[in-house]
């Protein structure tokens, strides 16, 4: 599993955190920070709004990684729920918190998943035209979504490439998908993006798996398909942490090399605000701590 130093040098990671919402989480998220920025990520991502929250620890979060680390830093932006002068007020914040680089999102209605989306009147109804309102704005990096699995709410694969299509359009420098196992079906899904005439990178959304069991339940709501080969992978380890992590580290290097034995050379992990296993991932891929990588992404 471990990638030669040629290839390891074209590869680019990225690293997503979410904002914490205690103070012991608050020091695991730095905790995790501090290891994980020796792995030299292009950038760093940091998530807005799931869960009901607004855009203060969002903000919090990312004032303090441009503050206090050398990583380049986007922020998640949601239009939910949001007239435009309000999100664009959000970011005007973000601006002059130092931030270059959105990820551009439409979100999820506060009902729940599955209940009906419905626009703000007065906002922007999809990414779409978020991407285009950003521009607008300002010169940022701005990257989006994408569904290699469909998203739950899309009528059907052919409709998520059209709104990844209108994304790229209107201004987007890259995607980054929506976690997923299937290498095969990311491979047909990227040949249908390119028959459509997309050319921005679509950069993989890798999820090292902590635990099993309750990732299948979040993964149903994400549309993630979760393959039997993973239920083997993982069989008898339940009650034997090591041993899973152990697993765990293996699985995500060898779907990382797999991906890039078919040409891929970005991706963006997943960190659950936790060092050890992104580590070790890296590590079994033969990865070095500080050792330079590809020029990849930009933040
Ligand atoms: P869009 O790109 O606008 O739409 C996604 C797809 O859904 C489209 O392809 C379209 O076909 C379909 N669709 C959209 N609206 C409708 C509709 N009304 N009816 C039928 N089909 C429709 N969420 C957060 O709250 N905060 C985050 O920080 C965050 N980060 C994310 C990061 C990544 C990399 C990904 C993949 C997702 C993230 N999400 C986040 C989740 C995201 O907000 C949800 O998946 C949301 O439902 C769609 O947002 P979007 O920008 O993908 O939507």
């Amino acid at each position: 599993m471990v990638l030669n130093s040629d290839a390891r040098k074209r590869i680019g990671i990225s690293f997503e955190f979410f904002p914490p919402k205690s103070d012991e989480a608050e020091v695991q998220l730095w905790k995790a920070v501090s290891e994980l920025q020796d792995w030299n990520p292009d950038f760093v991502s940091v998530t807005y709004g799931a869960g009901g929250t607004t855009k203060a620890p969002t903000l919090a979060t990312v004032s303090r990684f441009i503050a206090s680390t050398p990583l380049a830093t986007a922020s998640h932006l949601t239009c939910v729920g949001a007239t435009k002068d309000e999100t664009h007020s959000v970011v005007e914040s973000f601006r002059a918190a130092g931030v270059k680089h959105f990820v551009a999102l439409r979100g999820d209605t506060p009902d729940g998943v599955g209940a009906p989306y419905n626009p703000h009147p007065g906002g922007y109804a999809n990414a779409a035209e978020l991407v285009a309102g950003l521009r607008e704005i300002g010169a940022f990096e701005i990257s989006v979504s994408a569904y290699p699995e469909k998203h739950p709410e899309s009528r059907d694969v052919a409709a998520d490439i059209e709104m990844l299509k209108r994304k790229a359009e209107n201004g987007a420098n890259r995607a980054l998908t929506q976690f997923f196992f299937d290498n095969d079906n990311f491979e047909r899904y990227l040949e249908k993006v390119r028959a459509a005439g997309i050319s921005i990178p679509v950069v993989p959304g890798i999820m090292p798996i902590m635990n099993l069991t309750q990732l299948k339940r979040f993964a149903g709501a994400c549309g993630t398909v979760i393959p039997g080969f993973l239920d083997d992978r993982f069989a008898g380890y339940d009650d034997k942490p090591e041993e899973r992590a152990k697993v765990a580290a293996e699985v995500a290097a060898e779907q990382i090399e797999d991906l890039a034995k078919r040409g891929i050379s970005d991706f963006h992990l997943y960190t659950m605000n936790r060092s050890p296993l992104v580590s070790a991932v890296l590590t079994n891929l033969g990865f070095k701590r500080n050792e330079a990588k590809s020029t990849g992404a930009a933040a």
